[in-house]
């Protein structure tokens, strides 16, 4: 129960099909594995405990995932996108590691820090034919750290999630439907080598034996280029990326995009309106939303494509709302909702979502948050239907609760994107004397238009919703503050309303 033999058993079933493209360079499986094997020598002979990238996707974000396992030391892909203060803290947590990554940058912010340090080149040069065999690794049971993810850190200071390989293992064997990839199959990575949507495509890919197309940088010409280029059939994307590649599209970017079979999203809110034009831009593909986290080794519930195509052909309304649903539990992960007293909620009302199966790991390096029976609270809100589709009402930690009254800001924002001056909306908890916490809402005016006065969104509120959810405070800004996964930043918008 180890990853690295996801890589071993595609090497030895296809050794000379090619398993990665990147930078215009191209590794068949045998290569892959090779160069694997390599870095596994690497870190053995660091002696460290941690292997750290700094890095882009790269071919070094794909060997040290399986030059760590084959090691057993946990791999920790960091975001370089963090100013240096921040990475020099998370390194901080994981020391002493081996960081592999740009040697200036990577030398400036860990040298004091006692590290090895390796830049991305000569962790990847080194290959060798095979790994001495290795009792513990042959017999382990998978519960040795595969992997250690900062979360995004879009509520509250970076949390690190550990996931085991039999975690992993759970999810790839329990979700990936070994249907015989032939040579056209190619999966198009974009989403960063350290969030667990580019982990779980690369192991998912590799289990298929498939060919990884990756995008270091996302630009929307850069990626309809690249389906071209490499007539790529399965994508991830986050939900940013998908509306530029149709607003590229809507611009005159043009793109041979017949290849694409597979369009999965998620990591966020999509927005109805880009997935209806996605599925006008893409007719040819089968749309999947897949709802995961972090620490449950990613998906856990998804809308396939049967139900995207059934859901915009329907003139059924509730069947058209499944398209904003996240679809339903995978068949190997258990599902509740859950109210604040820890009942399970009826059917259509609104709770925690808690998860429970192989593939949730809901454990930190610090502690785990799975309760005595192992289900894990997600930290979301939503409520399932009386068909099991789920929707999210958004994140616990983000529930406005005025005067002991609960509200998720997802209902106000969707009121207030119905006006056709707003472009984008974000409520949030303001502090207040009276009430402890009340509505505050940061919008952006769409393009062309004037911006409506504050009263005339209060009032729309007041029509649509009861009144405890009309906005005490109202603050236009030009856009509002998203991740590179997509993610609003709310912690960012109270600041703002602060101010
Ligand atoms: P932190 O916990 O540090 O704030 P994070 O929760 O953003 O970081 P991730 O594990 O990357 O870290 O994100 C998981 C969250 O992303 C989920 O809890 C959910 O709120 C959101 N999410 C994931 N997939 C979807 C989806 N398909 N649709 C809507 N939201 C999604």
């Amino acid at each position: 129960m180890n990853i690295a033999l996801l890589l071993e058993m595609a090497a030895e079933a296809a050794p000379d099909r090619i398993a990665l493209v990147c930078d215009g360079k191209r590794w068949t499986y045998s290569d892959l594995l090779a160069a694997a094997r390599g870095a596994f020598a690497i870190i053995q002979d660091s002696g460290a405990d941690y292997v750290a990238l700094l890095d882009e996707s790269s071919e070094a974000a794909v060997i040290a995932v399986f030059g760590a396992a084959l090691a057993g030391v946990p791999y920790c892909p960091l975001n370089y996108r963090l100013p240096d203060a921040d990475l020099a803290a998370l390194l901080g947590r994981i020391a002493p590691a081996l960081v592999i990554g740009d040697e200036e940058r990577v030398t400036r912010i860990a040298q004091d820090q006692g590290h090895t340090i390796l830049s991305r080149e000569e962790f990847t040069l080194q290959t060798q034919e095979t790994v001495p065999a290795d009792d513990a690794r042959e017999y382990d049971p998978g519960e040795g750290v595969a992997i250690q993810l900062f979360t995004s850190g879009t509520t509250a200071a970076p949390k690190a999630a550990i996931l085991r390989h039999s975690n992993l293992l759970g999810y790839i064997l329990g979700t990936v439907e070994f249907a015989g990839a032939d040579e056209a199959d190619a999966a198009l990575v974009v989403v960063p080598p350290y969030h667990i949507a580019g982990i779980s495509a690369l192991l998912s890919s590799i289990y298929a034996q498939r060919r990884i197309v990756m995008l270091p940088s996302f630009s929307p010409e850069g990626w309809l280029a690249l389906v071209q280029a490499e007539a790529v059939t399965n994508a991830f994307v986050v939900p940013t990326m998908l509306s530029r590649i149709i607003e590229a599209m809507d611009n005159g970017t043009t793109a041979e995009i017949a290849s694409l079979r597979a369009i999965a999203y998620g990591g966020g809110k999509m927005p109805l309106e880009v997935i209806h034009k996605a599925l006008e831009r893409f007719p040819a593909a089968g749309f999947t939303n897949a709802y995961g986290l972090t620490e449950t080794s990613s998906t856990v519930a998804l809308l396939g494509p049967e139900d995207h195509r059934q859901a915009l052909a329907s003139s059924d309304s509730k069947i058209r709302a499944r398209l904003t649903s996240l679809g339903k539990p995978i068949p190997t992960v258990e599902m509740e909702i859950r109210g604040d007293d820890g009942r399970v909620m009826p059917v259509g009302e609104a709770g925690e979502i808690y998860v429970r199966g192989e593939q949730v790991s809901g454990e930190y390096k610090e502690k785990s948050a799975l309760d005595a029976d192992g289900w894990f609270p997600t930290r979301d809100a939503g409520y399932m239907d009386e068909e099991g589709y789920l929707f999210l009402s958004g994140r616990a930690d983000d529930v406005i609760v005025r005067g002991g009254e609960n509200m998720s800001p997802g209902e106000i924002e969707d009121v207030l994107l119905t006006h056709p001056a707003i472009a984008d909306a974000c409520a949030c908890a303001i502090p207040s004397v009276e009430w402890g916490e009340a509505v505050g809402i940061a919008v952006v005016t769409r393009d062309g238009h004037e911006a409506p006065h504050e009263n005339e969104l209060k009032d729309l509120v007041r029509q649509r919703l009861r009144s405890s959810r009309v906005p005490e405070k109202v603050a236009f800004v030009t856009e509002l503050p998203y991740n590179e996964m997509g993610k609003l930043l709310r912690r960012k918008v109270k600041d703002v309303l602060a101010g």
